[in-house]
This record gives structure tokens, C-alpha cells and sequence, in this order.
């Protein structure tokens, strides 16, 4: 609960950036190291509200609110706060397998439902998920555990995101022998590739991958299923099967002048700019030196692609978003506990607002074509704003502004509008069914139509975030041990 007055004394206080105009000249973790002190200060805030909605794990209206892996907030909190660091991170580790990597990249549904939040900042529940992790690996107090006994039954995992990660720990440490399948050469899916490195150190994901393997899960990377094991191989080689393959088919735009050279994706993008960062490797065409650049897209993947462009060099970066800006408070409908939809200034913009005076971001456009420089590469965008309403029946209908229209140079395009759902001749392969382009497998199940084979992650819930991820992995790793055993002791959270 924290100190019983600390949320009346004490202010919000949040880990320290780096400088923005510092920090784009290189590709390091963008915010700072934070003090013991602070964060036992900001663990003094949580105010013991007897009924905790930071935890809930629930969507309400569409989006997520309270933490859906069910983080024991409050009591990791008052640890903290009583300098119980090492308490507060066995309480972590119950319910979280990666706090290292929500603690930073999380956007923390919990703190919009924080019941501090309803009248003063929210407890800075992030912030301190953190610190916990990091100084338990600073201390040497994560250590590999190593399961004692094994059961002799074999899963096989494809795909190595955080989906994956969560499923293999936990049914490693149920004692079975498993597999991890991963076509990248590097483990740890969107974690490692699409997330840039300021965001999230790709050394912190690989220590976490080299944890794993200590603690006898297997990685095979460089190896596609389908392309390099088929998935008769497979299930003969195992007794159950998890499809974690993430939802990366992206979503195209399909307009005139798509065809012309510089309009990439933005997962081709960002996996490149993390490539060339571990790997030295090039490509020009894919680099946003000395280029006007726009990313399509009003997102968070868009976000990253707008760091990415400005630390290589871009000479100016916009990001268009169809929709309107959000408003400076939350506004009738989005009450809380539900996720605060409201305009913020995230890492990217603050970085783009310093290096060009402004962050960037343009609202209500629409790209109506790309307009190239007569050579096959493209030059311009011709875009039209767009006025939001509702119709009759309550439904949000856009429509264009006339007279709004607008031409912007650009030589470089990302693509940053979402994605379709998970590649299909895989699961194709598989005979798996499928529900609106994803892996029909009913949450708290996890099973398909296929007997043992079961799915977990994007692949079946379609795009979302790091702690659904880790949500469905431990899932479905309570399912399979089920399966496998008749009985499992893997814990269960059954979040809707
Ligand atoms: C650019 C970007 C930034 C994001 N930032 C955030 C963020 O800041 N915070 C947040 O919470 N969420 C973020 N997300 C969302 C989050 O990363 C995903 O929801 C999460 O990674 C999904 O995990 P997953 O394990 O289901 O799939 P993924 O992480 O997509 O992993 C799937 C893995 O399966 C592998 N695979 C696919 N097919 C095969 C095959 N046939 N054989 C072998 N391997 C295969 C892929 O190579 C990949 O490594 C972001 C997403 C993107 C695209
Ligand atoms: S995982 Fe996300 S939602 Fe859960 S406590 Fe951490 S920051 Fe909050």
C-alpha cells in the first residue's frame, strides 16, 4: 500500500530522458537510469484503494485497461517502498516473465487505471516494474533455474516473440523439453526485430534469450517452418505444437504511384535499421539521410519509425495520421478506469519537436498518391484532410475537405498502418481454422481444430502488445501442460 499519506505528499515523478537533441545522435535506451530513492518516493504514492483496478486486466471500449498479466502492483509497490527490493521482485516474477521488457516498452494500461489517477497522476507503476527487474539483474540475483525433474514429453514453439518466450519458460520449467523454432537469425521476434534499440537494448533481450537457454530450452534460428521443417515433421516429432508466429502480414496502401522506389514497410524499416545497428550491415535505400521523409501511419510503429528516420539523419520527418488529434483530457466515454485516450508527446515527437521545432505529427490526412520525380523513384505526396463524423447510426464516417489538398516532398516513404493479421500458408499447412485472418483457438483453450496444436499471441489475438503476448504464452502453457499431464500445476489467470 505504500506509505497511507504518500499519494496527498508526494508528486508524480517519472524516469529522467536523455536529451533529446543528445540522445538522436546515438541509438541508446532513451531514458535514463532512475535512483533507488525516487523510486521508493514514487512507491510511497500507491494508497492502499482496497480495490486495485491497476490489475483488472480487462478491455473496456476497445481498449486495454489495467495490467493484463495481473502484476501484484500494490504489493510490489510497498516493498519498494520499504526498501524490500529483493521481496518486491519475487512478487514480480510470480505473474510477469519479462518485466524487463514491459518496465520499459509497456504503454502501461495499468496506470490509466490506477485509482490514484482519478484525481492526481497515477502511481508511476512502470517506472518502478523496472527498477525492480533491473536491480535484480544488477544484483545477481536472477539466476537460471534449472527445472530438477523432466517429463520426457517435447513441445515444439514457433516463433521466438514474447508470446513464445512466456509459453517456453513456463513449460520448461513444468519439466518439458522444448524447442523454440525461429526463422530470424536472432531470437525474441518483434522484441528484437521491430522495436527499435532506443526504446528497448537488444542486449536486454538477449540476455533474457541466454537466461532461457541456460535453462535448457533449445533456439533454432535461420529455420522457417514450412520452408525448412514441415509441419508433419513436426507434430511427429512432438507431442504438442504452439503456433506463436506473431501477425506481421502489413497492411499496403494501395493508391497511385505505390509502385515507385522509396515506399517501404514499416517492418522492413525498422528490422533493417536494428540489423545495421548489430550487424553493420547497409542499405541505402533504406536510410533516411539527408531525405524528406514520411511515414504513413499515426501509431506507435509509426513513432518508432520517426526515431529511426531522425537518428539517421533525416532532413525532415512528418507522420500522418487520418485521425483527428486527440483531445488534452480524457472527454465523456472515456471515463475512468478506462485507458486515457489522450493526446500525448512520446519519445519520438519530443525528439523531432527539438530538431525541428516541431513534432511532426499531421492529422487528418489522407494520402490520395505518390507523385514521382520521373524516374521511377518517388518524389511527393498528394494528400487531402479529412473531416471525422458520425452517421445516423452513431458510426464514425470521414470525408474529404475540399479545397484541403496539399503536395509534400518526400523521398523516403514508410508505410506505418497496421497489420493484417498472421502470414497465412503457414497455418494453411497446418489445417489450422482461422477466424478473421487469425488462428481460430478460443482464449482460455488456446487448442485449434488441429489435436495438438495449440496458439497463442498476435497470431490469435491480431496485433496488440508485449503483455498480452506474455498473457497468452503463459496461457497457453497452463493448457498444454494440462494436455500433456492430465494435470498441471502452471498458474492460471483466465483474463477476458
Ligand atoms: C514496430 C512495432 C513496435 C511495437 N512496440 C510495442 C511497444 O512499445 N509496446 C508493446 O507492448 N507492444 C509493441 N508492439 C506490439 C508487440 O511487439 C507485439 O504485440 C508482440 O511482439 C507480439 O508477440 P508474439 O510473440 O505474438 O509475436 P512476434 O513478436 O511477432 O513474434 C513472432 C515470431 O514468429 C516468427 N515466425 C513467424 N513465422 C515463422 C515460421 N514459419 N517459422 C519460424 N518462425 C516464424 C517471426 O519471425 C517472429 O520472430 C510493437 C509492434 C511493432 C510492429
Ligand atoms: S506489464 Fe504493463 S500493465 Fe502490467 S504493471 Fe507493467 S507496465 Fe503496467
Amino acid at each position: 500500500m505504500g506509505k497511507t499519506t504518500g499519494f496527498m505528499e508526494i508528486n508524480r515523478e517519472q524516469a529522467i530522458e536523455r536529451d533529446p537533441i543528445e540522445r538522436i545522435k546515438d541509438w541508446k535506451e532513451y531514458s535514463a537510469p532512475f535512483s533507488d530513492d525516487m523510486m521508493q518516493r514514487q512507491g510511497a504514492r500507491c494508497m492502499d484503494c482496497a480495490t486495485p483496478f491497476c490489475h483488472i486486466g480487462m478491455e473496456i471500449d476497445g481498449a486495454t485497461s489495467g495490467c493484463p498479466i495481473h502484476n501484484l502492483i500494490p504489493e510490489w509497490n510497498d516493498l519498494v517502498y520499504q526498501g524490500k527490493w529483493q521481496e518486491a521482485l519475487k512478487r514480480l516474477m510470480k505473474t510477469n516473465n519479462f518485466p524487463e521488457f514491459t518496465g520499459r516498452v509497456c504503454p502501461a494500461p495499468c496506470e490509466g487505471s490506477c485509482t490514484v489517477a482519478i484525481s492526481d497522476p497515477a502511481v508511476a507503476i512502470k517506472n518502478i516494474e523496472r527498477a525492480i527487474i533491473d536491480k535484480g539483474f544488477a544484483m545477481g540475483w536472477i539466476k537460471p533455474r534449472i527445472p530438477k525433474a523432466r517429463t520426457e514429453k517435447k513441445v515444439a514453439i514457433i516463433g521466438s516473440g514474447p508470446a513464445g518466450l512466456a509459453a517456453a519458460d513456463q513449460l520448461n520449467q513444468a519439466g518439458h523439453d522444448v524447442t523454440v523454432y525461429e526463422r530470424s537469425d536472432r531470437a525474441g521476434g518483434l522484441l528484437m526485430y521491430g522495436i527499435p534499440n532506443m526504446k528497448l537494448d537488444k542486449e536486454v533481450v538477449q540476455r533474457r534469450i541466454n537466461l532461457l537457454e541456460e535453462e535448457g530450452i533449445k533456439f533454432l534460428l535461420n529455420t522457417e517452418v514450412g520452408k525448412d521443417i514441415s509441419p508433419d515433421q513436426l507434430k511427429a516429432q512432438y507431442d504438442s505444437v504452439i503456433l506463436c508466429t506473431g501477425a506481421q502480414k502489413p497492411r499496403n496502401i494501395m493508391i497511385p504511384g505505390r509502385e515507385y522506389q522509396g515506399i517501404h514497410y514499416a517492418m522492413d524499416y525498422l528490422t533493417q535499421a536494428t540489423k545495421k545497428l548489430l550487424d553493420g550491415q547497409d542499405n541505402d535505400t533504406l536510410n533516411a539521410k539527408g531525405k524528406d521523409v514520411i511515414v504513413i501511419g499515426g501509431g506507435d510503429t509509426g513513432a518508432d519509425c520517426v526515431a529511426t528516420a531522425l537518428r539517421q539523419g533525416a532532413k525532415s520527418v512528418n507522420q500522418f495520421s487520418i485521425n483527428p488529434q486527440l483531445p488534452l483530457k480524457r472527454v465523456e466515454g472515456n471515463q475512468w478506469p478506462a485507458y486515457p485516450r489522450v493526446f500525448s508527446l512520446e519519445y519520438a515527437h519530443k525528439e523531432a519537436k527539438e530538431q525541428f521545432g516541431k513534432d511532426g505529427r499531421q492529422y487528418s490526412v489522407q494520402t490520395k498518391a505518390f507523385i514521382t520525380d520521373g524516374r521511377d523513384a518517388v518524389q511527393a505526396l498528394f494528400t487531402v484532410k479529412m473531416g471525422k463524423t458520425r452517421d445516423q447510426n452513431g458510426m464514425f464516417v470521414y470525408e474529404e475537405i475540399p479545397g484541403s489538398e496539399e503536395v509534400w516532398p518526400a523521398q523516403l516513404v514508410i508505410i506505418a498502418i497496421g497489420f493484417e493479421g498472421p502470414e497465412q500458408p503457414l497455418l494453411n499447412a497446418f489445417g489450422v481454422n482461422l477466424d478473421q485472418n487469425k488462428i481460430d483457438a478460443p482464449y482460455g483453450q488456446f487448442n485449434t481444430n488441429v489435436e495438438g496444436v495449440f496458439a497463442a499471441g498476435d497470431a490469435r489475438r491480431g496485433q496488440s502488445l508485449i503483455v498480452w503476448a506474455i498473457n497468452e504464452g503463459r496461457e497457453v502453457a497452463h493448457c498444454v501442460d494440462q494436455y500433456l499431464m492430465g494435470k498441471t500445476t502452471l498458474p492460471t489467470v483466465r483474463a477476458v
